[in-house]
């Protein structure tokens, strides 16, 4: 159970993201929704506060500093402590390399990895003062793999988790864990995108034979928040029904 702990779910208005909020809120966390569009991550809201009441939603571009710290400020006046960051929040810009503009390189930056450096570094301090602290960050089964296509989204997600494990090392004496969850094809929105013929391809490369669910990443990442994985910590929980086996 995560009774009472407070969780900052970023990117929580559709998706991946709002699944994992609905999956911490069911059970017991309160929720901090973050997300660049109002009027989603309001519809958002609603749904979660019928499983926790005592949850908020602030829109915020996690790409802008000023943005996440009035959000991060927000909630500790709120809640007054932070217990759970899930840096889900991401984007796609999709290129080949050599065809890749600066823009589309800078903006997966800025959106999936950039923003998880600041937002992390904000949630230290509260988490280090309670020696209690859960942050995950939501990767990809291609920042193992490589992606022709998505060498900037592929960069992003690789970084993520080796910056997930530098600081594991430095908070591990704070009780304070930092993990990954890789999913690998799962149905939302950024893989609606898709045409028919893609989709196929990679159904074709998956051992379990279906796409995944957002329930299924959100289970991993409910399971990295509890306290039954008080002893895991700078490591990557795969959900890919077997894509990639690391
Ligand atoms: P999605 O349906 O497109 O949802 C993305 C979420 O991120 C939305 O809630 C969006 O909210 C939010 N977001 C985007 N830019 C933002 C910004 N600048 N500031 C704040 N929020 C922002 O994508 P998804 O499939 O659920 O993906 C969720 C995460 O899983 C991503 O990190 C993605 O890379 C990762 N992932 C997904 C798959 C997959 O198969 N779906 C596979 C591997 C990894 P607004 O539009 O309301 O701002």
């Amino acid at each position: 159970m995560l009774k009472d702990r407070v969780a900052i779910v970023t990117g929580s208005s559709s998706g991946i993201g709002r699944v994992i909020a609905r999956e911490l809120a069911r059970r017991g966390a309160r929720l901090v929704l973050l997300s660049n569009e109002s009027i989603r991550i309001l519809e958002a809201l609603e749904e979660i506060r019928h499983l926790s009441p005592d949850s908020e939603a602030y829109e915020a571009d996690v790409s802008s500093r000023p943005c996440v710290t009035e959000a991060v400020n927000l909630t500790l006046e709120r809640f007054g402590r932070v217990d759970i960051l899930v840096n889900n929040a991401g984007i796609t810009r999709d290129n080949l390399v050599m065809r890749m503009k600066e823009e589309e390189w800078q903006r997966v930056m800025e959106v999936n990895l950039h923003s998880v450096f600041r937002l992390t570094q904000m949630v230290l301090r509260p988490m280090m003062k309670a020696r209690y602290g859960r942050i995950i960050h939501i990767t990809s089964v291609v920042g193992h793999t490589g992606n022709a296509g998505q060498g900037n989204y592929v960069a992003a997600k690789a970084g993520l988790e080796g910056f997930a494990k530098s600081v594991a090392l430095e908070v591990a004496s704070r009780n304070i864990t930092v993990n990954c969850v890789a999913p690998g094809f799962i149905r939302t929105a950024m893989t609606d995108k898709l045409n028919s013929k893609a989709r196929e391809a990679i159904l074709a490369r998956i051992p379990l034979g279906v796409a995944g669910e957002p329930e299924d990443v959100a289970h991993a990442v409910a399971f990295l928040a509890s306290a039954e994985a008080r002893y895991i910590t700078g490591e990557t929980i795969h959900v890919n029904g077997g894509m990639y086996m690391g």
